[in-house]
């Protein structure tokens, strides 16, 4: 069974003025779609054909690079698209269990905020922001090279990431140029936190939040 790309789930157009409409085109319709079948060509007619593909990152070192590459790619833009919407921004609310998280693991959003900002802005390169669960429920924040993500074995600092901020050119060249501090803040108004803290919910099944 090949991956599919997934579709976006709101129009291309829907996150401006943060996100331009022919970045996030170009993104999920060449980059995206690049990963998902660079991904489809190097596992055809092998044993990775059957496996999901958490199970494929979590055993990576294994594997090609070209599996690491766009196994990574494929799965790090589909989490992207799902914790953005236009009707996202602002905090979480208190009622939330990311809410909680968040307090009880940084102490303050703004604190949370700013640490997350900064591991996207000295990323240095191509790279990924990532917000986190570990084993024991607790939050941190990572950042990883290239289309690496914390699922995979060989990560520095392995996790379920819940939230996630590609920091590469293509995600923001056109619109921001070189001003990827500016991506950042304006990433801040579109993150959907209805997701996120689903994806807080999801992370280690079966254990009890708060
Ligand atoms: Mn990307």
């Amino acid at each position: 069974m090949a991956f599919k790309l997934p579709d976006l789930p709101y129009a291309y157009d829907a996150l401006e003025p943060h996100i331009d409409a022919r970045t996030m085109e170009i993104h999920h319709t060449k980059h995206h779609a690049g990963y998902t079948s660079k991904l489809n060509a190097a596992i055809e007619g092998t044993e990775l054909e059957k496996m999901k593909v958490e199970d494929i990152l979590a055993n990576v070192s294994k594997y090609s690079t070209a599996v690491r590459n766009n196994g990574g790619g494929y799965w790090n833009h589909k989490l992207f698209w799902e914790i953005m919407s236009p009707d996202g921004g602002g905090q979480p609310s208190e009622r939330m269990n990311i809410h909680k998280a968040i307090m009880r693991d940084f102490g303050s959003f703004d604190k949370f905020k700013e640490q997350f900002s900064n591991a996207a802005a000295t990323r240095f390169g191509s790279g990924w922001a990532w917000l986190c669960v570990d084993k024991n429920d607790k939050l941190f924040i990572t950042d990883t090279p290239n289309q690496d993500n914390p699922l995979m074995d060989l990560a520095d600092k392995k996790g379920t990431p819940i939230l996630g901020l590609d920091v590469w050119e293509h995600a923001y060249y056109l619109n921001y140029q070189n001003r990827r501090p500016d991506y950042i803040s304006a990433f801040w108004n579109v993150i959907n936190w209805d997701q996120v803290t689903q994806n807080y919910n999801d992370a280690n099944e079966g254990a009890s939040k708060f």
